[in-house]
């Protein structure tokens, strides 16, 4: 049983020195990414099949992507070419305040040509977990391609899985960030929202107004200090999870080795998740804060021995 993760797939050019804004970077290293794809290949190091579906262009950077995604053991049947449009770019530094700094090569872009009747379906058969994020919800047609492959994720009965990640760039406005970002929230079971993303969402510190019928469980990442889970049974209570203390590079991919890390975590003590939260946020805020300790998001992700050795401990 596995893991399909749906939707941006592109080059992160990381700004070779820190405290620099993208423009004034002399260099940059080539390092794939995408938030889904990060996801499904930190599931695959993680030791869990992954399955991606989305759309590069037919270019050098569109092949590279797809070869390193199998490379990793990622089933990548879903993967399209497009002629139509190039891979995605992004570049990215992180800034004197330690913010990153994005800027983004879309105009447009192959992941956001994608239609619904692009989406390879027959990929989402006997999986059992369907992971999605909101960049593919900003225009047409990859919006309908997305809600579509949801919809059917949850025709398919798989736990959906849906992180929000704020890129407020690349949206028309903030009120149509915010309302895409929310949009997601009515087919996902799993929200994992940072922080800064939750107050965005909700002008709050708090959760209660991202629940939807259908949602299990919503997880806040806190950086640093880990992160807190809200289920179904409980929803007032809070089971925060501190995370690990890590000499720290570069926070690009965090999120989605932490995503990663809860979906493993699910799948290894399902169908009694709910239950294990807290050990589940452990394991995900370890493999988290592995993925700060290299540069880049796809290179940082960390494989199941170096989680599990670094969850035992020295010696
Ligand atoms: P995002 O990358 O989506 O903005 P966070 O920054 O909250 O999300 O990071 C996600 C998770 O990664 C955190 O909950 C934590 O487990 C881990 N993490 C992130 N930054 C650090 C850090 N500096 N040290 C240790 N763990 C971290």
């Amino acid at each position: 049983m596995s893991v399909v993760c749906f939707g941006e797939l592109l080059i992160d050019f990381v700004a070779l020195e820190t405290g620099v804004e993208v423009g004034d970077a002399s260099g940059f290293l080539k390092a794939p990414g995408g938030a889904p794809a990060n996801v499904a290949v930190a599931t695959a190091r993680l030791g869990h099949p992954s399955a991606f579906l989305g759309q590069v262009g037919d270019d050098p950077f569109g092949h590279f992507l797809a070869d390193l995604l199998e490379a990793e053991g990622v089933d990548i049947r879903g993967l399209k070419f497009s002629t139509a449009a190039r891979t995605a770019l992004a570049f990215v530094s992180v800034k004197p305040d330690g913010e990153r700094d994005f800027v983004f090569y879309r105009h447009p872009s192959a992941d956001m040509l994608m239609r619904p009747e692009d989406v390879a379906l027959e990929v989402l058969r006997g999986k059992r977990i369907f992971h999605f994020g909101s960049i593919t919800m900003i225009g047409e047609p990859s919006r309908s391609a997305t809600l579509m492959a949801a919809q059917n994720a949850h025709a398919n009965n798989l736990l959906i899985s849906y992180d929000p990640n704020l890129r407020l760039s690349l949206w028309p406005s903030a009120d149509a960030a915010r309302t895409g970002m929310l949009t997601g929230l009515n087919y996902a079971h799993l929200v994992k929202v940072s922080d800064d993303e939750l107050k965005f969402l909700t002008g709050t510190d708090r959760v209660d107004a991202l629940w939807r019928e259908q949602t299990q469980i919503i997880v806040v990442t806190h950086g640093a200090r880990g992160a807190t889970a809200y289920t179904v049974h409980t929803r007032k209570e809070q089971y925060h999870v501190p995370g690990f203390s890590v000499p720290t590079v570069d926070t690009t991919g965090a999120g989605d080795g932490f995503v990663a890390g809860m979906l493993v975590g699910i799948l290894e003590r399902w169908p009694d998740y709910l239950s294990h939260m807290p050990e589940i946020l452990r394991f995900a805020n370890a493999v988290g804060a592995l993925s700060t300790t290299s540069r880049g998001a796809i290179p940082a992700l960390p494989s199941r021995q170096t989680v599990d050795a670094f969850m035992r401990g020295p010696g």
